[in-house]
């Protein structure tokens, strides 16, 4: 089976079991997503969610988070560490969505990656998921996954060597729901400690599952 085949297939059998809509409750919102986006580097979904209930009843959009006191937002997102780099970015991003972009969040890659703490993998969850453009967001569950998969080298963590492998082999159409559900499938069977590879439904294409079962 080629990679191409067991990417088609992996995205078949993950429609069947797994949810696809987005960990981060933003309701679609642009801005929103942004913002969640940014506060859920090294922090939970569940926690992001949180905060964020609070966030945005105090600011409802990228004008009232621009004119905002950096010292009253860096309290509000405290709880989701590293508080003062993640607020000056979400102070500064509002500030030029508001300047550059008329209030919008932008479609364009590279204008999405001039925002302040925006890279490739947000970059590619707002096209993805609110202008369907497709992207491979290559967080944690989606670079541990596919390199027990077997796309690459499990050892490989590199985000963008991991998108630009995955991009060619996951149909532009599937690429974000695909990524939902790894997200889903790497919190519920395939975690990083304890992966339930007894009954997994991946387990006929995983690699990682393969090699172990030659080994006892
Ligand atoms: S078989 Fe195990 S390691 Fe492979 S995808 Fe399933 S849970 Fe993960």
């Amino acid at each position: 089976m080629t990679h191409k085949e067991k990417a088609l297939e992996a995205v078949r059998i993950l429609k069947e079991h797994v949810r696809a809509d987005c960990a981060l409750e933003s309701g679609a919102d642009p801005w929103k997503l942004l913002v969640m986006a940014r506060l859920s580097a090294q922090c939970t979904d569940a926690r992001v969610n949180a905060v964020c209930a609070e966030l945005f009843k105090k600011y409802k959009n990228a004008a009232e988070m621009a004119a905002c006191d950096i010292h009253e937002l860096e309290e509000a997102v405290k709880s989701c560490g590293l508080y003062r780099t993640k607020a000056a970015n979400l102070k500064a991003m509002s500030e030029i969505i508001i300047s550059e972009y008329g209030g919008e969040v932008p479609s364009d890659m590279d204008a999405l990656l001039s925002l302040p703490g925006v890279g490739r993998k947000i970059a590619n969850l707002i096209r993805g998921d609110l202008y369907g453009l497709g992207g491979i967001v290559a967080d944690t569950h989606c670079i541990r996954i596919c390199g027990r998969l077997g796309f690459y080298p499990e050892t490989l963590k590199d985000a963008v060597k991991v998108e630009k492998i995955l991009d060619p082999l996951i149909p532009k159409e599937e690429q974000t729901e695909f990524c939902h559900r790894i997200v889903w499938f790497g919190r519920d069977v395939c975690s990083a400690r304890s992966p339930r590879c007894q009954g997994c439904p991946l387990s006929g294409l995983c690699d990682h599952y393969l090699a172990a079962s030659h080994t006892e």
